[in-house]
């Protein structure tokens, strides 16, 4: 990686001095700091990790600076969702996918021969002649997995999780409300959206239901207990 990282700069060099832009050597600085973390970093950590380094560089000319790696092919820009833009280093001719948790905001990645495969033989069978795919799965990382607690209020959860309900608190009248909506201890429930705020909307089999808040503090939710062979999508 060693050197690899200093062919690149060297290449990099070459590059932006025939693009005749000045600033070589702060420019090179700005590069070093990203090839030295191998992560997938926003401008703001960008900038963390040269003032580490003792450049105190405007923001503006970093982010030029990154926008220029990745125009010449040496970084890549991830939007990955509700996340800010990130930087991640481009190695030629390798590819790798990602797992984005959506508490914490880790970013795992992988590769799988079968999925790449089924992915080409996907687009090669309509005839289409594939050039690139992305591949994120959003979720929860097996540390935020192990330290949520088993049962949770539904209010807390996230949209787009989906949840068993494990109990419903406040008594037969809580009770009887839900089971007037189709809901009852044992159901399947996908949060489809929760601002933190207002009502949830809940998809409960083929129905959307709106919950307030108050109720959604009642019922007790807990993560399906999923193996990775019995996964229903
Ligand atoms: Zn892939
Ligand atoms: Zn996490
Ligand atoms: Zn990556």
């Amino acid at each position: 990686m060693i050197n690899d990282s200093h062919f690149e700069k060297k290449n990099f060099r070459s590059l932006i001095e025939s693009d005749e832009i000045g600033n070589v050597e702060e420019r090179l600085n700005v590069i070093d700091a990203f090839l030295n973390t191998e992560e997938h970093v926003t401008l703001e950590e960008m900038m963390q990790l040269l003032k580490d380094r003792g450049f105190d560089y405007e923001t503006e000319f970093v982010r030029q600076c990154m926008n220029r790696w990745v125009s010449h092919g040496f970084a890549q820009k991830k939007l990955f969702e509700g996340q800010p833009p990130r930087y991640e280093h481009r190695h030629l001719g390798r590819h790798h996918d990602h797992l984005i948790c959506t508490k914490c905001g880790r970013i795992t990645e992988f590769w799988n021969e079968e999925m790449e495969m089924l992915q080409l033989r996907i687009a090669t069978s309509h005839g289409f002649h594939m050039l690139q795919h992305k591949m994120e799965i959003y979720g929860l990382c097996s540390q935020c997995v192990s330290e949520r607690a088993p049962l949770m209020p539904l209010a807390m959860a996230k949209s787009g999780e989906r949840l068993i309900i494990a109990d419903i608190m406040g008594g037969v009248q809580a009770r009887d409300r839900l089971a007037s909506m189709g809901l009852r201890k044992g159901d399947q429930l996908e949060v489809i959206n929760n601002d933190g705020f207002g009502r949830l909307i809940v998809g409960h089999d083929t129905i959307r239901i709106a919950l307030g808040r108050g109720m959604a503090q009642k019922i007790m939710v807990s993560l399906p207990n999923r193996k990775p062979d019995e996964v229903d999508i």
